[in-house]
C-alpha cells in the first residue's frame, strides 16, 4: 500500500491546504513508493507564521541546550542509519554503501556542528576610550529557508539546518520532490529529539509552488540554497526584493589532472569513483580528466576498460556498483549531451546509451559514457551534465592543465596525480577552486572543512568546517561604556 505524508508545520504533521499530492517514485523501477502533499503559498504562510512565532522563545534557549536536542538528533540518526539509508536507496537510486556514507556524513556534522552550542565564539578588542568595553557577538538571523536537491538527501539538508538551529534560528525546509522520504525521516528526528513546535517546518512541493512563495514572504529573513545554476541564480535576483541574505551552492564541472608522473593505477581508481560514483551527480563529480599526454592512451584504454565493466542495476543489490540516474528527465538530458559530444566532433569511447537489458529497462539507467579527443572549450567539457560522463582533454604541461582546469564558469573541486612535489605546490597555488585534492579524486568531502566552490559554483559562502555559522549568523557590536560621562569616538570634542 502507498503511504501518504503530511507537512510538519507548527509542531504538527498536516495535510496541504489544497490536499494535492505528488508521487515518490523508485528511479531503479518506477514504481510510486509514496504520497507527499504538493503544497503551495497558503502552506508556506502557515509555516512560516509558526517558525516567526517559534524564533521568540528559541533565540533565547541557551545554545548549550538547544545544541543537546542536536546531540539527541545525531543519536537517533546513528540507530536508524541503514533504514534510513535503504529508504534513501529506494527514492533516489545511489547504492546502499553510498546511501550509508550520506547518512553518517548529517550523523559526523550533526555533532559536529552542535559542538557550536558551547562555543559560538564572538570578540572582546579594546576600546579606543577609556572604561569603555568593546565586544561582537554572533546572533540569529531569524526565520531561514533551506531549499535543497535530492543527490545528498539527508547530508546536504544537515549542512544547512543543523547550525542554523544551534545558533538560534528557526527553519522552513523544502526538500527536493525526488527525495521527500529522507527529509520527512529527518525531521521526524529532529522532532523526536526534542524540537520545540514551529523551530523547524517542512514543506514539500514542487520548485516554484513552493520556493516563490518562501521568496516573497519578508519574514524570512535568509535562504540557504543548494542546487543548479539556473534556479540559484533566478533566487539570486529575487531575494534581495525582500531583504533576503542567501547562501548559493550551485554546480561542479570539475576535473582530474594526471601528470605524466602521476601512480596510474591510483589515478584510475580514483577516475572511476569521482566520475561515476552516485552515477556522476554529484556536485563534485569528475566530468573532465585533463591527462599530459605521455599518458593519455594508456589512461584512455584503462578507464575505457573500467567504464564498461561497471554493474549497474539496483542499488540495494550488494553487487551494483552503480545505480539509476534520478528521473527521466535528467536521462533525457544526459543523452542529450551524447549527441551535443559527437556533434562537437569528439569520439564516443564507450556507452552513450539508455541501459535497457534485462531489469535495467524498468529505471532510469544510463551506460557510463567517456569521451576522448576533448577539445576544453567542447560544451562537454564545460557545462555542467550532472550524469556518467566524462571527457578525457589531452595537454601538454602541468600550466596548460591548470589554465584548462580553471577555465570554465564553474570552481568547485580538482583532483591531481602527481609524484613531484614541487608540482603539487604549483597545483595547490594556481589551480582555483575551493576544494583541491592532491593524489585523490574530486569527492570525498570531510565535514570539518569548508565546502564551496569559487565563480559560478556559489556566492562566495563555504558550508561546514569553521566557516559554518557564517550563513545563519550575523553579527552585533557592543560597547558598554562604564566611564559615566560623554566620550566622543574618533576624538571629537
Ligand atoms: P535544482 O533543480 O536546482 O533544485 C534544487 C532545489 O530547488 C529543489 O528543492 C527544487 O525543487 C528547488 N527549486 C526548483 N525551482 C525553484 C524555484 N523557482 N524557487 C525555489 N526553489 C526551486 O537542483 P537539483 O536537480 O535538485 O540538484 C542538482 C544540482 O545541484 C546540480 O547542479 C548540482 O551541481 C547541484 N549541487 C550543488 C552542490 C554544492 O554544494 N555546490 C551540492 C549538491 C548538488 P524541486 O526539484 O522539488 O522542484
Ligand atoms: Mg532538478
Amino acid at each position: 500500500m502507498v503511504v501518504r505524508y503530511n507537512n510538519f508545520i507548527g509542531g504538527k504533521w498536516v495535510n496541504s491546504v489544497s490536499g494535492k499530492n505528488f508521487e515518490n517514485v523508485n528511479p531503479a523501477t518506477r514504481e510510486v513508493l509514496h504520497l507527499f502533499p504538493r503544497s503551495e503559498g497558503k502552506d508556506v504562510k502557515g509555516a512560516v507564521d509558526a517558525a516567526t512565532e517559534a524564533f521568540k522563545s528559541w533565540r533565547l534557549v541557551p545554545a548549550p541546550k538547544r545544541a543537546e536536542i542536536l546531540f539527541q538528533a545525531a543519536a537517533l540518526l546513528t540507530e536508524r542509519k541503514e533504514e534510513f539509508a535503504k529508504e534513501m536507496t529506494l527514492e533516489m537510486g545511489k547504492i546502499l554503501k553510498e546511501t550509508m556514507g550520506d547518512i553518517q556524513e548529517a550523523i559526523d556534522f550533526t555533532f559536529y556542528a552542535a559542538g557550536e552550542g558551547r562555543r559560538m565564539l564572538g570578540d572582546t578588542t579594546p576600546s579606543e576610550l577609556p572604561n569603555k568595553f568593546a565586544m561582537s557577538v554572533r546572533m540569529p538571523i531569524g526565520v531561514m529557508a533551506a531549499i535543497t536537491p535530492w543527490n545528498f538527501p539527508m547530508a546536504i539538508p544537515s549542512w544547512k539546518i543543523i547550525p542554523a538551529l544551534v545558533a538560534g534560528n528557526t527553519i522552513i525546509f523544502k526538500p527536493s520532490q525526488y527525495t521527500p522520504k529522507s527529509a520527512y525521516n529527518l525531521v521526524k528526528v529532529l522532532e523526536k529529539a526534542g524540537l520545540p513546535p514551529g523551530v523547524i517546518n517542512l514543506v514539500f512541493g514542487a520548485g516554484s509552488e513552493v520556493g516563490d512563495p518562501i521568496l516573497e514572504d519578508r519574514r524570512v529573513a535568509a535562504i540557504t540554497f543548494t542546487g543548479s545554476n539556473p534556479v540559484g541564480t533566478s533566487i539570486a535576483e529575487r531575494a534581495p526584493k525582500t531583504n533576503k541574505r542567501i547562501s548559493l551552492e550551485l554546480g561542479g564541472k570539475n576535473a582530474i589532472i594526471i601528470l605524466e608522473d602521476a601512480d596510474l593505477d591510483l589515478a584510475i581508481d580514483h577516475i572511476i569513483w569521482s566520475a561515476f560514483g552516485t552515477s556522476g551527480q554529484r556536485c563534485t563529480a569528475a566530468s573532465r580528466i585533463i591527462v599530459q599526454k605521455p599518458l593519455l592512451k594508456d589512461l584512455t584504454e584503462r578507464i575505457v576498460e573500467r567504464a564498461k565493466s561497471l554493474r549497474l542495476g539496483n542499488g540495494l543489490e550488494p553487487k551494483t556498483e552503480m545505480g539509476p540516474v534520478i528521473n527521466s528527465e535528467q536521462l533525457r538530458k544526459i543523452h542529450q549531451y551524447t549527441g551535443v559530444g559527437k556533434g562537437e566532433g569528439a569520439t564516443l569511447l564507450c556507452g552513450g546509451e539508455i541501459a535497457k537489458n534485462g531489469e535495467l529497462a524498468k529505471g532510469y539507467f544510463y551506460k557510463p559514457t567517456v569521451f576522448g579527443d576533448v577539445k576544453p572549450n567542447m560544451r562537454i567539457a564545460q557545462e555542467e551534465i550532472f550524469g556518467p560522463t566524462t571527457a578525457i582533454i589531452p595537454v601538454n604541461s602541468l600550466e596548460e592543465a591548470i589554465e584548462v582546469n580553471n577555465s570554465t564558469e564553474f570552481g568547485l573541486s580538482t583532483g591531481i596525480f602527481t609524484e613531484d612535489v614541487n608540482n603539487a605546490f604549483i597545483a595547490m597555488r594556481d589551480i582555483y577552486t575551493g576544494i583541491i585534492y592532491i593524489n585523490a579524486g574530486t569527492i570525498g568531502a570531510e565535514v570539518h572543512l569548508p565546502f564551496g566552490g569559487t565563480r559560478g559554483t556559489g556566492n562566495g559562502h563555504r558550508a561546514a568546517g569553521q566557516t559554518l555559522l557564517d550563513e545563519c549568523t550575523e553579527w552585533k557590536s557592543i560597547f558598554v561604556d562604564y566611564s559615566g560621562k560623554l566620550q566622543k569616538a574618533q576624538a571629537i570634542d
